[in-house]
């Protein structure tokens, strides 16, 4: 099975990504992740991070092509965010089951991210990174609406509803029939 997990920041999607991969035994690809390990290495990541705005598609992209050709199934946890990114995925001959959208109200977002404590969650860089999901991820919703390949979820509630949700949707497209 290959997902990818879409929503602004504070949608629950690394929590919902690690269940995914828990259930269905496939890699946890997080982009997020991916580049605060090479923040390590890199101070253009590293000030990116900080000030809440996206890195360069020319380093995120490779980095997750490299886990994508490790695996066999996998969920991509805030990938693709961009056009670019998507394009880049395309250039991969990926062919995604689903893309999941994790939708959530913005004062709820804001409540969410204050509670977490990462050093970007603070008001101003939320603020910018909610815009940034809009301005940069409504195409890519778009998009994959278009193909029939987006599934919107309502990701207020608590963890385990929210997994419900996901596990609903994933079980009527990966056997349409309803015979699982
Ligand atoms: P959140 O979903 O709360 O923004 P993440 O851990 O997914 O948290 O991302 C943290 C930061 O990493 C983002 O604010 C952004 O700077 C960077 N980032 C994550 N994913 C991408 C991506 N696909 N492309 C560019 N930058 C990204």
């Amino acid at each position: 099975m290959k997902v990818s997990l879409i929503g602004p920041p504070g949608s629950g999607k690394s929590t919902q990504s690690e269940r995914l991969a828990d259930r269905f035994g496939i890699r946890h690809i997080y982009a997020g992740d991916l580049l605060r390990d090479e923040a390590l290495r890199n101070p253009t990541v590293r000030e990116s991070l900080r000030q809440g705005s996206l890195v360069d598609a020319d380093i995120v992209i490779p980095l997750v092509a490299k886990e994508i050709r490790r695996s066999f199934g996998y969920v991509l946890d805030g990938f693709p965010r961009t056009m670019e990114q998507v394009y880049g995925l395309e250039a991969l001959h990926e062919s995604l089951d689903a893309v999941i959208y994790l939708e959530l109200s913005e004062p709820e977002i804001v409540k969410r991210l204050l509670r977490r404590h990462r050093p970007d969650d603070t008001p101003e860089i939320i603020r910018r990174r909610i815009d940034l999901f809009h301005s940069e991820s409504d195409p890519v919703i778009r998009y994959y609406a278009a193909r029939g390949l987006l599934h919107p979820v309502d990701a207020s509630g608590d963890v385990d509803t929210v997994t419900r949700r996901i596990y609903g949707v994933l079980s009527a497209v990966l056997d349409p029939l309803g015979r699982g």
